[in-house]
């Protein structure tokens, strides 16, 4: 079917021209993720300016689907705030839910952009976390980078809480 052919060449062309890739600075959280079952591996660091992800930096190294799905995700999140791209994870997740129902995918679409594209490997059980590696590093990173950025924040607060009720 030509849909798929087509979702199969955005995969290899991101697997071959991958986007953002290799580690840069600054950063507030680095992690590391891998999948066992497949071999695929991981290093991923979260750069925040407030909460828009201002990078995504990355190496990586496995199957074509579990490196083509770092490329595609940091071409969708990159810019968006915290929020919207743990939001589209959740959409890529009901993505890897759909057991290659492709109407799940056309729905899909314009919230995912190029990662619509793994819509074939939800018929694959196996290869589904290769797809899915990413998208649960950056969340790993996500929560990781806002726990450090929040404490700053707080203490800068709490010594100049007014007291009150002492007039
Ligand atoms: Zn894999």
């Amino acid at each position: 079917m030509q849909l798929e052919s087509m979702y199969q060449e955005i995969i290899l062309d991101h697997y071959k021209n991958p986007h953002g890739r290799g580690l840069r600075d600054p950063f507030e959280a680095e992690v590391h993720h891998v999948n066992p079952t497949c071999g695929d591996e991981v290093t991923l660091r979260l750069h925040l300016e407030g909460e828009t992800i201002a990078d995504v930096s990355y190496e990586g190294m496995g199957c074509s689907i579990s490196q083509a799905s770092i490329s595609a995700m940091y071409d969708l999140v990159l810019g968006k705030s915290v929020h919207e791209a743990l939001a589209a994870g959740e959409d890529f997740v009901t993505l890897m839910q759909a057991k290659g129902d492709l109407t799940v995918a056309e729905k899909l679409e314009d919230t995912l952009e190029d990662a619509v594209a793994f819509a074939g490997v939800s018929k694959y059980p196996a290869r589904i976390k290769c797809a899915l590696m990413s998208w649960m590093a950056l969340k790993d990173a996500s929560a990781r980078a806002l726990s450090t950025q929040s404490t700053p924040a707080l203490s800068a607060t709490h010594p100049t809480a007014p007291t009150g009720g002492t007039a």
